[in-house]
């Protein structure tokens, strides 16, 4: 068993971190300057009104802003390496993450507290006030629109995650901006109001401290991106069994880890193979940080060989794409033994374009290790498909399958 490991080249690394890092870090300052000016106008009404729901909302705005100045902080430090941590710091995200939740949480139970138990405030409302509350509805949702374009260019998940939080600021705002209508008509929905925004400060609380820990704790990738990757590594021609597949999250980066059977018969090549996987996986999945796969050769107990037929009974074709019939026949390799055999027939016999090279994938998609034929494919395209695949190509004189086992020492 044999491994191969990389990371990202550094050159990728920089140019991705030119062009796409700085863009991230961009929107990071911009919306933690939303937050500031969100909560600035927010605590100029509470003070101005003496409303707990407006209250309420500023605080919803101080959490949205130590959330943004964590990503940001995360974004900075987390791709730092040193002799003490030589795995990275990736977690660090996570660790701040994990504590501004614990803050937002017992933000809510605060505020919850105050509305249950304070004494009835006095609260005054004036037009200047609804036009404020109205204003700070707006201005995340137009800073959201484009942050949102910008999170999507960049494939930054903080970025999306926070544009679409913006937009629930909609509700929380609406929420407020209805008590203090209700108020100018004598109705006093300050503390249900202010309850209701809790709701959504204690909702992202809940996400960010749920999202954390599943990381810290080393909890799996989910079963989609999984399922994508064990489709990939079944994809290449060379994979013949994938024993094991893991993948964890560190920070916003994915690791994985694979171990894999591969039709090759030396480690050279089967490294090869090993690489071509990993680039198939980093080009499909995003975020991937690193990419372990060990693998070995199939030293496997038995060996599969494939056999065109001009009929039925197991007398070889002269052709190979043409062939009306293939025989699979499987062998045990210690002592050449045949175990089974069947005759199938050949499934592209008339396609009219790329027959040879139809076929020849079949095979492979047969698991087929070695194709024993009268016709040379030298130089065509079926023997691309089974060089690629790692399948042997071996010409025979013989006539029948039997025989052509016997010359090849079965
Ligand atoms: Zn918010």
């Amino acid at each position: 068993m044999r491994s191969s490991e990389s990371h990202r080249k550094p050159s990728d690394r920089g140019r991705e971190r030119r062009i796409t890092q700085a863009a991230v870090e961009g929107w990071g300052w911009g919306s933690i300057g939303v937050n500031v000016a969100l909560s600035l106008l927010n605590l100029g009404i509470a003070v101005a009104s003496g409303s707990l729901a407006v209250a309420a909302e500023m605080l919803h705005n101080l959490v949205d802003l130590m959330a943004s100045v964590a990503v940001l902080v995360g974004l900075k430090i987390s791709r730092r390496r040193s002799e003490s941590f030589p795995y990275g710091l990736y977690k660090v995200e996570n660790v701040i993450a994990v504590g501004v939740a614990g803050l937002i949480l017992f933000t809510a139970f605060e505020i919850i507290r105050e509305a249950l138990f304070a004494h009835q405030r006095q609260t005054t409302v004036n037009p200047w006030m609804l036009a404020g509350v109205m204003l700070s509805a707006v201005i995340p949702l137009v800073f959201s629109h484009s942050e949102l374009r910008a999170g999507k260019a960049a494939n930054s998940p903080s970025l999306i995650a926070e544009a679409q939080e913006y937009r629930a600021h909609i509700f929380s705002s609406g929420v407020v901006l209805i008590s203090l209508i209700g108020h100018i008509f004598g109705l006093s929905l300050d503390r249900p109001a202010a309850l209701l925004v809790v709701f959504f400060i204690a909702r992202t609380g809940w996400e960010l401290l749920k999202d954390g820990m599943r990381v810290l704790l080393d909890a799996s990738l989910d079963a989609e991106t999984l399922a994508q990757v064990r489709q990939i590594i079944e994809n290449d021609p060379a994979t013949t069994q994938i024993k094991t597949l893991t993948g964890r999250n560190s920070g916003r980066y994915r690791f994985l880890e694979a171990e894999v059977t591969l039709r090759k018969d030396d480690l050279k090549k089967a490294h090869a193979v090993s690489q071509r996987i990993e680039q198939a996986i980093r080009a499909e999945v995003p975020h991937v940080e690193r990419v372990l796969i060990h693998y070995e050769p199939t030293g496997s107990i038995h060996r599969r060989d494939a056999f065109p037929l001009a009929n039925p009974d197991g007398r070889l074709s002269e052709h190979f794409g043409e062939a009306p019939y293939f025989a699979l026949v499987t062998l045990r390799r210690a002592d050449e033994a045949v175990e089974k055999q069947e005759v199938v027939e050949n499934p592209h016999r008339e396609v009219s374009k790329a027959k040879g090279i139809r076929v020849a994938e079949w095979l492979v998609s047969q698991k087929v290790d070695r194709v024993v034929l009268k016709e040379s494919l030298q130089g065509k395209g079926p023997e691309y498909v089974f060089a690629a695949a790692g399948v042997q190509m071996i010409l025979t004189e013989a006539e029948t399958v039997s025989l052509a086992l016997d010359a090849l020492g079965s």
